[in-house]
């Protein structure tokens, strides 16, 4: 197998010409070019030869490289036609990657788990789109994919909203709900000059191990998230009214303020103030009131 030899400011460019490559904006194009960053993201995702990986958006193949080195197998999705004759060329070296030029947002990814691994979980890696970061994320996970860990570059921002706790400004429903399904870890903080063109914003790696048993014990899951969304909509109002002004959820306002004060929380208390169990604790209560 070859050894990765891109991920440098200097084969990057030679391949880039090579092609004429255009960078198309509208589809988050910046790659890595720093072999330690792509060192740590592999590190960071414990990519052994057993591994099945599903990479979203290879770009040039940098990535794909380092983990078709260590993984049995890499299926990698890449949206823009342009790049699929060069990752032919960039891995041609490499027996156990398959590229398929999809839009990862259609592609029916249990199928895709089924077929290449008999359903048994895959590692997602990935340099991430940003524009999609969450829809992806988010999509993993409430399919159902069989997924072991999610270790993805994403914005700065993003990866400390998904990591903190409440109290904090960054809390809101994407720390709930990655935290409903995984344990997140930031890996590395990975500055701009570390990327072809550099990216406006400051980028993560983040690790998200998917929790074999979800922390909290909650009824209606669906009910939760509707919860959770009513709550974070309207910030700096109370939980009660939050609720209340929702139009996903239709509960009279003597139920909320009964299911509020059954769960022994303030009446004025704020969404943001309420921790994952707590919700789960109030999503129960509610769906008592109408079971
Ligand atoms: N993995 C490469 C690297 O690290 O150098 C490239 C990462 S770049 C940040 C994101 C990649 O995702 C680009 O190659 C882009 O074309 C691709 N992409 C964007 N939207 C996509 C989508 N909806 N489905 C699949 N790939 C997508």
């Amino acid at each position: 197998m070859t050894e990765p030899f891109l991920g440098n400011p200097q084969e990057t460019i030679k391949i880039l010409q090579k092609y004429d490559f255009v960078f198309q904006k509208k589809f988050g194009q910046n790659f890595l070019i720093d072999t330690r960053v792509l060192d740590k993201i592999v590190d960071a995702a414990e990519i052994t030869e057993d591994d099945v990986v599903l990479e979203i958006g290879p770009g040039i193949g940098t990535l794909t490289q380092y983990l078709a080195f260590r993984a049995k197998e890499v299926i990698a999705v890449e949206i823009d036609k342009t790049l699929i004759p060069i990752l032919q060329d960039t891995l041609s070296g490499y027996d156990n990657v398959t590229i398929l030029n999809e839009d990862i947002l259609k592609v029916d990814i249990n199928q895709l788990v089924e077929e290449r691994n008999n359903g048994r979980p895959v590692k997602v890696v990935a340099n991430l789109p940003y524009y999609i970061t969450t829809p992806i994320i988010m999509g993993l996970f409430e399919n159902k994919v069989p997924v072991a860990s999610i270790t993805v570059m994403v914005q700065k921002e993003v990866a400390d909203r998904m990591q903190v706790g409440p109290g904090t400004k960054d809390y809101g429903a994407l720390s709930l709900a990655v935290q409903y399904y995984a344990q997140p870890y930031i890996v590395a903080n990975v500055p701009q000059n570390c990327f072809m063109p550099r990216p406006k914003i400051g980028s993560a790696v983040i690790r998200l191990t998917r929790h074999k048993q979800p922390p909290v014990d909650v009824e209606d899951e669906q009910l939760m998230f509707r919860l959770i969304r009513a709550s974070f909509n309207q910030r700096r109002k109370t939980l009660a009214n939050g609720l209340k002004n929702y139009s996903g959820l239709d509960y009279s306002k003597e139920a909320i303020e009964k299911a509020i004060a059954s769960c022994g929380f303030s009446p004025t208390v704020r969404g943001e103030a309420l921790t994952l169990s707590e919700f789960a604790k109030l999503a129960n209560v509610l769906k008592k009131l109408r079971d």
